[in-house]
């Protein structure tokens, strides 16, 4: 047997024995919309969102939309959030067609490579663009300048440090992201000179961190950091970005990120600051923590077999909808999910089985060697923390399964 994660709160049993999801049956949601299915609980995330405000009171919070971008969920999002984090002009167009790009909520643009016509696109609509290298400035500056309008820009900024324990690291080293810290002050002198309106600064340093201590010294660090960059400026940035990197626990042994304790001590730094950071306003950025445990991912069992004394669940889903559950996203060891069996919530573990995906490839394995209780073809299978990096960080196309339906309950 092996040990699976922990099953995120606010998920029950209705009186059937059945997941309730937002209030409505795993079962019949699958009837309803079709499997598999990726079911996204609207009160989770408001949980996620009031949570942090109680921690972080006046600090802005930016959704990054790349952690999940369905549409509904974005225009619920909307109304909770003060800023979209953009990671690629696609992203930027599914907020345009879901009614979302205005004056009334700020949208940055962070992310290497961005093409002449992804930086138009951003000048036109007023996105602040996170610039990632000098180069991108000049070119970003040009296309403004032909354009005849005024870019707003931010300077993403690769520090000196990393987010310690992270699951990305993504500072501290040589990077495709953000300017080398010691050059940022230039970049920042040509924005300014260039007539260009500077909005701040953006320092992501990490991924998918549970240690409070970690954020804090990495909080800690980009803000002092911002003081001496503002003061080698000799100007106030309107904005610091201190990037986000909040994780939430997949795995057996993980617990959830200590978030009133990284408030209370960002509170604390944030009460002494250098004069030129007295104005400037503070945001962090999180997809995950956001939406992470709101989603499920559903999927029927096709079939159930025994091979040499193993017990297989063979499901209608898969890797091509569910990437970061087989282990195949970024992770160095392959642990188990979080899994149920949806129709049998809360139901006492009866037997060992391993979950598969429908792939003809051995990587499609959904849950290795977990203790649930039985389960027959027809049964549904509920994976856990499905709600971020799981339908668009999979490969969907790969082996032309079908394709899974999506739901904001
Ligand atoms: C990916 C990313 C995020 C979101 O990360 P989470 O782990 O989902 O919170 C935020 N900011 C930037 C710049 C990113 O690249």
């Amino acid at each position: 047997m092996k040990a699976m994660g922990p099953i995120p709160a606010g998920f029950a049993a209705n009186a059937d024995g059945v997941l309730a999801i937002g209030g409505r049956s795993a079962f019949e949601l699958l009837e309803s919309e079709g499997t598999p299915l990726f079911v996204y609980d609207r009160a989770g995330v408001e949980r996620q969102v009031a949570r942090f405000r109680r921690a972080f009171g006046e600090v802005g919070l930016h959704y990054a939309v790349k952690a999940n971008p369905y549409p509904p969920l974005l225009q619920h999002m909307a109304g909770l959030v003060d800023g979209f984090d953009l990671a690629s002009a696609g992203e930027l167009g599914i907020l345009d067609e879901a009614g979302l790009v205005g004056d009334d909520l700020p949208l940055s643009f962070a992310g290497p490579g961005k093409n002449d016509s992804d930086l138009a696109e951003a000048v036109l609509r007023g996105v602040c663009v996170h610039v990632e290298s000098e180069g991108e400035l000049d070119r970003l500056l040009g296309i403004a300048s032909v354009m005849e309008r005024r870019a707003r820009i931010g300077v993403r900024v690769n520090p000196p440090f990393g987010l310690k324990g992270s699951g990305m690291k993504m500072g501290g080293l040589a990077s495709q992201f953000g300017i080398d810290h010691e050059r940022v002050a230039a970049a920042v002198r040509r924005i300014i000179a260039a007539g260009a309106e500077w909005r701040g600064l953006h320092v992501y340093a990490g991924s998918q961190s549970l240690s409070a201590d970690a954020l804090i010294e990495s909080q800690r660090e980009t803000v002092a950091l911002a003081g001496q960059i503002a003061a080698e400026v000799g100007a106030s940035p309107p904005e610091v970005n201190l990037g986000g990197g909040f994780g939430i626990p997949y795995f057996a042994g993980d617990a959830p990120v200590d978030v009133d304790a990284v408030g209370a001590t960002l509170a604390m730094t944030l009460r002494s600051l250098p004069p030129l950071l007295g104005d400037t306003r503070f945001v962090i950025e999180l997809g995950r923590w956001l939406v992470g445990e709101c989603g499920v991912y559903l999927t029927r069992v096709i079939d159930r077999k025994v091979s040499r004394g193993k017990t297989f669940l063979v499901v209608d889903g898969g890797l091509h909808h569910m990437l970061a559950a087989s282990g195949n996203f970024g992770q160095l060891l392959r642990r188990n999910y979080p899994v149920a069996v949806a129709n049998r919530f809360g139901a006492e573990p009866e037997e060992e089985v391993t979950v598969v995906g429908c792939l003809c490839t051995p990587l499609d394995l959904l849950a290795d060697e977990v203790m649930l209780p039985r389960a027959e073809v027809g049964d549904v299978i509920a994976i856990f923390c499905a709600g971020a990096y799981g339908l668009t960080a999979s490969p969907q196309a790969f082996l032309s399964q079908g394709a899974a339906r999506e739901v904001l309950v």
